[in-house]
């Protein structure tokens, strides 16, 4: 347990993961553990394998901090990890590319496949499984940060150009955790990085999402067959268990016999955001009412997958010693659509040199009495 101070001089417990648990080097790149922390008490915990999230504590009734990340407690649990995808930058391209296959300017392009024939999350070996360079580190700093960056290499996983992409986690007073997105390409390539950060307001993997209360603002989404790639069809959410305009339990609707709640085995789809383009807004909001947490989600981002973890099997054990339930994270990828190269009508998602991604990105938290 370490104690820190808030503004208020008030004094917080939170059981930090310890530097010596990831201290170790993946194919000849330095791992380590970095940790944030603002004038509020809050902390976030990230390591460079996957520029990934691993711990983020934020304020809980009974006026302590609870750590609202779903994940493991050391490097040698995350390789082992049933599940890959707990906390890391996922991509080049984020969710899924039906049959792995793109076409830019007439030369098709096949990448890497890893979910029953179709490309996933950026394959096999995505950024999740790279080992970031730390570019800078201002954790002792107001509105601490850490930059992290990799440079996906011509051909990486079928992916056409070097990409360099850039991730910067900042937490800020206001208690935000920003993530800010650049990436830059040698050749006409597709990007589509998101965070793939599991959320549990209980602070608690043994306790379901399914009582989190969520709000999205989004009237449509982009249907899928049943391995999940989008049709093309952009069709109306209001009046569906998709429709999240008002606040409602993400169990209430869960197990309805609707077509695209049965091809996701629960929420595993994309919403088209009720945003400009371009423009940070807060397009979701998750409560937890037992312990009080509330998280906005706001991005400049088209597109919002929500995906209830249908897929966790509660067979590993957390951070904590306590199981990975059914259904015990959340994942809110802020991105483009999915599958977004083969369908003209979605946004685009090509990046051509000497064009810049960028994608900004932030979750605030606040305590709801
Ligand atoms: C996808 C799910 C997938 C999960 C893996 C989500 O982003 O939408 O279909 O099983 O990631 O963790």
């Amino acid at each position: 347990m370490a104690a820190f101070s808030s503004c208020e001089n008030r004094s917080y417990s939170v059981r930090l993961l310890s530097q010596e648990s990831f201290d170790t080097t993946l194919n000849g790149k330095k791992v380590g553990l970095y940790t944030l922390k603002n004038a509020n008490g809050l902390v976030v915990q990230v390591t460079n394998y996957g520029a990934r999230v691993v711990s983020l504590w934020v304020p809980c009734k009974g006026d302590s901090l609870v750590d609202v990340v779903w994940g493991y407690p050391s490097i040698k649990s995350y390789l082992a990890a049933t599940d890959c995808y707990s906390g890391p930058i996922v991509g080049r391209f984020g969710n899924r590319i039906g049959k792995g296959c793109f076409a830019i300017n007439g030369k098709g392009y096949k990448l890497s496949l890893n979910d029953h024939g179709n490309h996933l999350h950026g394959g096999s070996n995505g950024f999740w499984s790279r080992v970031w360079d730390v570019e800078s580190d201002s954790s002792s700093s107001v509105n601490p940060s850490i930059t992290l960056s990799y440079l996906s290499p011509d051909g990486e996983e079928g992916y056409p150009g070097d990409l360099k992409i850039t991730v910067k986690y900042i937490l800020t007073e206001t208690n935000r955790l920003k993530v800010e997105y650049a990436a830059t390409t040698s050749k006409p390539t597709v990007v589509n990085p998101t965070s793939h950060i599991y959320f549990n307001l209980h602070g608690n993997t043994a306790r379901s999402i399914c009582s989190h209360v969520l709000q999205i603002r989004a009237s449509s989404f982009t249907p899928t067959d049943s391995l999940l790639i989008p049709t093309g069809e952009i069709a109306s959410a209001i009046g569906t268990p998709l429709d999240f305009n008002q606040p409602t339990p993400i169990g209430k609707r869960i197990g309805e016999p609707y077509q695209p709640l049965i091809y996701g085995k629960g929420y595993d789809h994309n919403w088209v955001l009720a945003k400009p383009l371009g423009k940070v807004d807060v397009v979701a909001a998750v409560f937890e009412p037992s312990t009080g947490v509330e998280m906005l989600v706001a991005t400049d981002q088209p597109g919002l997958q929500f995906y209830s973890g249908n897929f966790m099997n509660g067979k590993d054990v957390g951070k904590y010693g306590q199981k990975h339930l059914y259904r015990s994270g959340i994942a809110l990828e802020t991105q483009n659509f999915p599958d977004a190269p083969n369908h003209p009508n979605f946004p685009s998602a090509f990046l051509e040199p000497g064009q810049v991604y960028k994608q900004s990105t932030y979750y605030e938290f606040r305590l709801r009495k």
